[in-house]
């Protein structure tokens, strides 16, 4: 007989796992391991479930790298005894979260998927119950006995998504995710229309690895205009800070003023990395485009390229995490190391 998949849900918090006191009309979270008591439709997966939860459920807003740690310490516990995993995470920050999970899961051969809802899985009109049972769905998947799934996904509204190239785009719609510049790895209609070649391949002889040094010492600055010379040196004068992601305009452009050229260039002489990342939510940073960059570029100011601000996060923490520091830094964080960017 052929053994079925064996999928483990963790839930972290967030709206997926609360139901709503019918008397007090009231939000709270449910008993997990209750879960396939209140979603029944659960046992007619082709999978067996298990699930396991943090000790104390969060809203994502509370999320940190520590809590990154513990979520990632979870898989690594479990990774040889289950074929895949679904994570259910506060849509607010799942994709910080799912991409910061990308980087530290090294040669990953199973999927990780990360899912939520934007209405709690006791409502009546709930989006939980689609995008839960979809995403165990997707975690089940083999192909020849293999995952057909090797990396860290979102799945949300009928698409899988590449996590570290997603954003939340709406607090209303239940389609709150986008992958501006990426395609979805999977459509959901009928059937699961899965777009092969756009996949991860990892090696699977590589072993799988955990990474858990993060630095997050580091600062994210979106420029606008009128921004203050005295507060943006003032900001990054801090003697501790590690690194740097400025979210500039368009294609990496930023006010063509001496202060702040100058403060960069003293950053970089520190030691401490730039990273420039757009602010529009597709597109790419093409640093000499304009003479509103080039400085940046001649400062050698790393370049984002189309990498969400999230995942440049996640990156930058990761990284400085190894130690990695000077022009490897540079040359990592410009190569696509999970498919981050092109
Ligand atoms: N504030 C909630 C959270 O991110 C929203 C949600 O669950 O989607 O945890």
């Amino acid at each position: 007989m052929e053994n079925k998949p064996n999928i483990l849900l963790i839930y972290t918090g967030g709206t997926i796992g609360m139901i709503k006191e019918f008397e007090t009309g009231a939000l709270r979270n449910f008993n997990f391991n209750d879960l396939l008591k209140h979603i029944p439709e659960l046992n007619l997966l082709d999978c067996t479930i298990e699930t396991t939860s943090f000790e104390q459920p969060i809203d994502s807003s509370n999320m940190n790298p520590g809590y990154w740690v513990d979520l990632a310490s979870i898989i690594e516990r479990n990774y040889s005894d289950f074929d895949g995993f679904v994570v259910l995470h506060g849509s607010d920050t799942m994709s910080y979260t799912s991409s910061a999970l990308s980087f530290m899961l090294e040669n990953l051969s199973k999927p990780v998927i990360f899912t939520g809802s934007q209405l709690p899985i006791g409502d009546l009109r709930t989006d939980a119950k689609e995008n839960l049972i979809t995403s165990i769905q997707i975690a089940a998947l083999q192909e020849k006995g293999k995952p057909v799934i090797r990396e860290v996904g979102l799945y949300f509204e009928y698409k899988l998504y590449r996590a570290n190239r997603t954003t939340k785009i709406n607090a209303e719609h239940f389609e709150a995710f986008d992958s501006l510049n990426y395609p979805p790895l999977i459509e959901s209609g009928v059937h699961l229309t899965v777009q092969k070649d756009l996949l991860q391949r990892s090696n699977l002889k590589k072993k799988f690895k955990v990474n858990k040094q993060l630095e997050s010492k580091i600062l994210l600055l979106k420029m606008f205009p009128g921004m203050d010379s005295d507060t943006f040196n003032y900001l990054l004068d801090y003697p501790q800070l590690k690194g740097v992601i400025l979210e500039t305009y368009g294609s990496g452009n930023v006010p063509h003023q001496p202060w702040l050229l100058d403060k960069i260039a003293e950053l970089i002489e520190r030691g401490i990395p730039v990273v420039n990342v757009t602010q529009c939510a597709g597109g790419s940073v093409s640093m000499g485009l304009y003479e509103t960059s080039i400085g940046l570029k001649r400062l050698g100011v790393i370049s984002g390229k189309d990498i969400t601000t999230e995942a440049a996060v996640a990156k930058m923490m990761y990284l400085l995490g190894q130690q990695i520091s000077g022009v490897s830094f540079k040359t990592l964080f410009e190569t696509s190391l999970r498919g981050e960017m092109q």
